[in-house]
């Protein structure tokens, strides 16, 4: 049976034509589905939606897509795009009326109607036909039709609610006032004509929203007048105008605050980003408030010249920052501009601003902000982390070729006094200008530790903040604030002593830091002998040399994801043989233990199929999607196996929860293998597999399992994410999310004991592993291995050469059979701080 989704601005609207078009199938069941409005419930189109409901109808038999307004169907048809081709060619837009095509479209599924012929019955069903030369009035006036010259004007709707509700209640009643008989019809939205007098009928078909351009037509003795009167109301922005510049916008507190007091004294507490004590007077940054909308804009040709040159410009100063960032020795960071240059020169997103200005008569500004914040939305609703930063990064993009636009400057803070940076949230380019010389603590009233801010934070080294509340952008600008981040202090106006006191620390810890790093190339090893591998998570392949200066004995988990997200399209083996060869040479006979992709979850992949899960950390994600994409996996081992051959190459699997998982695993390592021996293609035949450890059934089972593989890595952050049934990501679960919970600890030690008794040796690459109140509990359990970021490295060696493995194995012992995890960290610090 052919599938129907129903489209619309309004969550129920759609469900109200569902509703209806059940309604005319004889009591048979249909598959049909609404997708209105957006998750949080206001008005618009959700991509997300969109997609589920597709899936949830989708057959051989095909489905047709009914939609409303002229951005549902861009919505639409970026969600067809997303799908695989063969369910592409399944899939059918409607070109008919909403509510009478999906009455229709129900109608002819539930006769068992073919796709072609369901969407021919509903593109005919009737509706009201525009006449040559008259206006069409609602159906009960059966009065003489008026005769006399039609005229007509085009207006664009400029406030900010459109032309719904309130203002086409206040549009109706102005029409009503004339004799003659007056039509609307949105015209970039491409929809029917309404009758203006008609509440009814405005409320379907005459609604636009900002920016739609709608022609008003009267026909009549006092057509001009009428039209001069509709005009001025549509062009005053229905009285919406004057309230939006009084009243702050809600995304923009600057003002508010300004009104407010300003905050000279006191303490704000936040989550510690990067640890360090700072004292400096504080650089307030506010974002300047846009100018006012610009109203007139030039023709399409202008407006498009205007874009490519605003387009043009940002590009040379996205490429003038990531030179600047590179010379500083960043390349991570670089990587981000990278993304944001392949952005502005995306053909597909190009040409659908263009053609926003060309067809539907946006401003340069108008269209590059919608097509990206249509993208941007698309991005968020598909996942969590990363993917949402990414919609930040779009914004962002967008936020400086409609600068360019308006020829203003780019985010600066200049000066030579080193400052504390006080935002209110920082976007990624506005933290990547920062000039490091003169920064020194960063302090966001938004945001938590995954943040653009927080991560660009850490990998600087700079003091910082995070989440600290709006009510830090009352510190006036100069103020001297106190900044600790290692408890997530920011104290304003600190006294004298505390201002020593911060000096002394800091003093202490750049000289503790210097004093460490010179000593990390040497190994951990406890006083009575001991030795525990210490080694590094990494990220991409820019990052694989400065490991070495903080002394990593090897990588312990190559997240390989960097390869694989933020394109269009899958890397060839070849591509991640070169890759993972460049590692390999990087770190001559160290080990590098390279993760299979870990995607699916928070990470979707734009060129691979997944459709949204209602639990997506429960879904179809890391080894599970790679057992429906097998290819995937295959092409990643033939690449480490080659790559074997230039280092000490071993990889392993993540999200493993079952044994099946592992012997079908082990399958496809030897279909790898034959395949390269089939070619003649030679390759490392000593490259270990082993587990990630981050489920508790596979921790519960690592006796089993350790059979079959030859190491385990236990992923702490999902390993107490999935024990705790706590959303890693969830800033409201924070108080659950402790690795040093016992629960969690148990769990470590059988993971130790399992692997042990059958001779295989266990790391640890999770975040707690770089934790100082972590790492003598891990070595006590008898973990052989501690992988993390590697700045870590350094501190985290110095903690295990001051250690004693026999206290340690009490100490673990005592810490297994304690109730919480603030107890555990008591012991902790009882036994080890000296
Ligand atoms: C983990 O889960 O602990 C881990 C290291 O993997 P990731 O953080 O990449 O999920
Ligand atoms: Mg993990």
């Amino acid at each position: 049976m052919v599938g129907i989704v129903v489209v619309s601005h309004s969550d129920s609207l759609a469900k109200g034509v569902v509703e209806l078009a059940k309604q005319m199938t004889g009591g048979k069941d249909i598959p049909i589905k609404a997708a209105g409005g957006l998750d949080d419930g206001s008005l618009g189109t959700s991509f997300e939606k969109i997609l589920n409901a597709i899936n949830e109808v989708y057959s051989e038999d095909g489905v047709l897509i009914l939609m409303d307004l002229g951005s549902a169907i861009m919505t639409t048809q970026m969600c067809i795009e997303s799908l695989p081709e063969e369910m592409q060619s399944n899939i059918k837009l409607c070109n008919a009326p909403l509510v009478e095509g999906a009455v229709a479209a129900a109608a002819a599924t539930a006769q068992g109607l073919s796709l072609d012929e369901v969407k021919k019955r509903a593109e005919e069903v009737p509706v009201v036909k525009v006449q040559e030369e008259e206006v069409p009035l609602p159906q009960e006036e059966k009065k003489e039709p008026v005769r006399g010259e039609i005229k007509s004007i085009e207006v664009q709707v400029i406030n900010p609610t459109g032309l719904h509700a309130r203002p086409s209640a206040m549009f109706v009643q102005l029409a009503s006032k004339f004799k003659s008989k007056i039509t609307v019809q949105n015209i970039t939205a491409g929809k029917p004509l309404a009758d203006a007098k008609s509440v009814m009928e405005m409320a379907v078909n005459g609604t636009a929203n900002k920016g739609e351009w709608i022609r008003i037509s009267a026909q009549g003795e006092d057509a001009e007048e009428a039209l001069k009167a509709l005009r001025e109301l549509v062009e005053s922005g229905f009285g919406e105008l004057e309230s939006e510049h009084e009243e702050p916008q809600k995304t923009e507190p600057e003002p508010q605050l300004q009104k407010q007091k300003a905050i000279t004294k006191g303490e704000f507490k936040g989550t510690p980003v990067y640890g360090g004590y700072v004292v400096a007077p504080a650089y307030v940054f506010k974002r300047e408030k846009k100018s006012e909308e610009e109203r007139t804009k030039g023709t399409a040709e202008e407006e498009l010249k205007k874009l490519e040159e605003a387009i043009d410009l940002s590009l040379k100063e996205i490429r003038e920052l990531k030179e600047r960032i590179l010379k500083e020795g960043d390349p991570k960071v670089a990587a981000i501009f990278d993304f944001h240059a392949m952005v502005l020169e995306d053909e597909k997103m190009l040409s659908q601003v263009r053609s926003l200005i060309k067809e539907k008569g946006f401003s340069a500004k108008e269209a590059i902000s919608s097509v990206l914040e249509e993208w941007a939305r698309k991005l968020e609703s598909q996942g969590t982390g990363i993917m949402k930063e990414r919609a930040a990064d779009l914004r962002d993009i967008a936020g400086r070729v409609v600068r360019a636009l308006s020829g203003e400057e780019s985010f600066k803070i200049e000066g030579k006094e080193k400052v504390v940076l006080i935002a209110d949230e920082l976007l990624p380019s506005e933290t990547a200008s920062l000039d490091r010389n003169i920064i020194a603590g960063i302090a966001v009233a938004q945001g938590g530790i995954t943040s653009h801010a927080a991560i660009l934070a850490r990998m600087w080294g700079i003091p910082s903040i995070v989440g600290l509340g709006p009510e830090i952008m009352r510190i006036p600008d100069g103020t001297r604030v106190a900044l600790d981040g290692n408890e997530g202090r920011l104290i304003v106006n600190p006294k004298d002593e505390v201002i020593q006191i911060f000096e002394r620390k800091r003093k202490e810890v750049e000289s503790l830091q210097k004093e460490l790093v010179a000593k990390a190339k040497e190994p951990a090893i406890t006083v009575d002998g001991r030795r525990v591998e210490v080694v590094a998570n990494v990220g991409n392949i820019e990052s694989v040399a400065e490991i070495l200066e903080f002394g990593a004995e090897g990588i312990g988990l190559l997240r390989t994801e960097f390869l694989f997200l933020n394109r269009n399209d899958m890397p060839s083996e070849e591509e991640q043989y070169v890759a993972y060869s460049r590692v390999a040479e990087i770190m001559e006979d160290r080990p590098v233990i390279i993760r299979t992709l870990d995607v699916g979850g928070d990470k979707p992949l734009s060129y691979i199929p997944m459709s949204k899960e209602e639990n997506p950390f429960l879904g179809v994600r890391a080894i599970r999607l790679q057992r429906l994409h097998p290819d995937l996996l295959k092409s990643q081992i033939k690449a480490i196996l080659r790559a074997g051959l230039k280092g000490n190459l071993k990889f392993m699997l993540p999200m493993v929860s079952t044994l099946a998982e592992i012997r079908w695993a082990k399958e496809i390592l030897e279909e790898c293998k034959e395949e390269l021996d089939k070619k003649g293609v030679s390759y490392s035949k000593n490259v270990d597999m082993g587990i990630m450890v981050e489920i508790p059934s596979a921790a519960i089972m690592s006796e089993h399992f350790a059979k079959e593989v030859a190491f385990f890595s236990i992923g702490t952050n999902d390993l107490t994410q999935y024990t705790l049934a706590c959303d890693r990501g969830n800033k409201s679960l924070g108080y659950l999310f402790d690795s040093l919970n016992p629960a969690v600890l148990r769990l470590i030690k059988m993971v130790v004991d399992g692997a042990h008794a059958c001779g295989k040796w266990v790391g640890v690459c999770g975040e707690m592993a770089g934790q100082k109140e972590a790492i003598p509990i891990l070595v006590g359990i008898g973990v052989d291995e501690l992988s993390m970021n590697a700045r870590l490295i350094p501190p985290a060696k110095d903690l295990i050469r001051k250690l004693r493995l026999t206290e340690l194995k009490k100490l673990a012992e005592e810490a297994l059979n304690l109730a919480t995890a603030k107890e555990v960290r008591e012991l902790v610090r009882e036994r080890c701080e000296s």
